[in-house]
């Protein structure tokens, strides 16, 4: 299997002068690229995300079997099978003269997590936590009834963002997805994974987290915007399973617990799955978290995407580079190779290791998110930084080395940065 660090790395060793004008150049010559563009290609720099036909992941089903929860790296840890594992979480409360792990910091974890613990505890790592998320199971005895199912897809979305959604898709139910048994940390041990009822439709919900903290990361102050990020997810997933229990149907939400995240993100038309083993947006790049909504609704779904994410992935690496814990692939093409059981077979991507991940987490005393920062697609919503995006779907591969090394000279995605620590409290 072919193996390289980071590519091009000839071409992009220059000193800032050289990369200024280079910069220049290529802002021109990317306007000159858009202009010469074949006409379908030109129509894709301006139409945004292609829509798909067919779930752009490759699956092989003679060898994909369903994953079993208690697998990941978290419920090995929880369940004393992965020892570095729960070393490594506890550590994660500690506190330190050092910035970004001052009682001042670690504070704003504990804050950005504080309504997650409060209404849905455990369902960021373990599970199941649909009673966590679904408190009642009163459901309207009166159905209101849809006009159709793009109709119910449309209020749907309006109430879900009215609740506090940055980005709503909608996935048909893929049981390949649901965990093949659940981990429940209270028994610290797998049970059935017994669903209410049988869905049909998956509200997939993305929650933007904050840019600006995770300039620090790894940080109590990212570790607080990724607490943020589950916290608001439980507010919104418990919210509008009440709205549509309220409207007559058997309605469930999650969070990390039930099914697959990354996979129905990306049916539902939400990103693409990319090298870090983050949904990659298109408006807020790896920087989500993602919930889901399972109902018994039928409703009218999304189309995946594509935008370029997984092509500017082959060409860039950054992620793989930044991770102080050596947990990124480096392989050039997303495979169907794995690490350990914390990895399913028979999905074609790049795999994460995820114990190395976690152990990483227990150094840097955070939730690390090293991963997210230093992607090129995370960056504020400026219009400019939107039209690079776009440009990277059709720019010839040796662009996209200049375009990660021009990334990194404007001073996007640093990390272990204390300086953001400081200006994070100032600003
Ligand atoms: S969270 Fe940190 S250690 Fe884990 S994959 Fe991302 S960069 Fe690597
Ligand atoms: S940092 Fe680069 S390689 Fe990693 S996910 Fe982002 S675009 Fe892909």
């Amino acid at each position: 299997m072919e193996e390289r660090t980071t590519p091009s790395e000839p071409e992009v060793r220059m000193d800032r002068r050289m990369f200024v004008k280079l910069g220049a150049a290529s802002v021109v010559a990317g306007s000159a690229m858009a202009a010469s563009l074949p006409a379908r290609a030109a129509e894709k720099v301006t139409a945004g995300p292609v829509k798909q036909r067919a779930l752009p992941i490759e699956v092989d089903n003679a060898v994909y079997k369903r994953f079993h929860q208690e697998n990941t790296a978290f419920c090995q840890a929880l369940s004393g099978r992965f020892p570095q594992g729960i070393d490594a979480l506890r550590a994660l409360g500690k506190v330190s003269d050092d910035p970004g792990q001052r009682q001042l910091d670690k504070a704003l974890t504990t804050a950005g997590w504080y309504v997650d613990k409060l209404i849905a505890n455990g369902a960021s790592t373990a599970g199941p936590a649909t009673i966590a998320y679904s408190r009642d199971n009163e459901v309207s005895e009166n159905r209101y009834a849809f006009e159709s199912p793009e109709t119910a897809s449309m209020h749907i979305k309006k109430a879900a963002r009215f609740l506090g959604a940055d980005l709503v898709g909608i996935a048909p139910y893929d049981e390949r997805w649901t965990y093949a048994s659940f981990f429940d940390p209270a028994l610290g041990k797998s049970v059935p994974p017994d669903l209410p009822f049988t869905p049909k439709s998956v509200i997939v919900l993305a929650f933007e987290m904050d840019y600006e903290a995770f300039t620090t990361a790894p940080s109590g102050i990212s570790g607080g915007a990724v607490g943020q990020g589950y916290s608001q997810m439980a507010i919104t997933g418990a919210s509008l399973r009440k709205f549509i229990t309220q409207l007559g149907y058997n309605t469930f939400a999650t969070g990390n617990d039930v099914a697959l995240s990354v996979p129905y993100g990306v049916a539902a038309g939400l990103g693409e799955a990319a090298r870090n083993g983050i949904l990659v947006t298109s408006e807020y790049g790896p920087r989500v978290r993602l919930g889901k909504v399972f109902t018994e609704l039928d409703l009218a779904v999304d189309a995946p995407v594509t935008f370029g994410v997984r092509h500017f992935c082959e060409n860039c690496m950054r992620c793989a580079d930044a991770c102080p814990g050596d947990a990124i692939s480096r392989e050039v093409k997303p495979s169907f190779a794995v690490h350990n059981e914390c990895n399913n077979k028979g999905v074609e991507k790049w795999a994460i290791d995820a114990k190395k991940c976690l152990i990483t987490w227990g150094k840097t005393k955070t939730d690390c998110s090293t991963c997210i920062t230093s992607c090129p697609y995370n960056k504020p919503g400026f219009w400019h930084h939107r039209l690079v995006d776009k440009l990277n779907k059709v720019a010839p591969e040796s662009l996209h080395a200049v375009m990660r090394e021009m990334d990194k000279l404007f001073g996007y995605g640093n990390s272990f940065d204390q300086e953001a620590v400081f200006t994070f409290w100032k600003s």
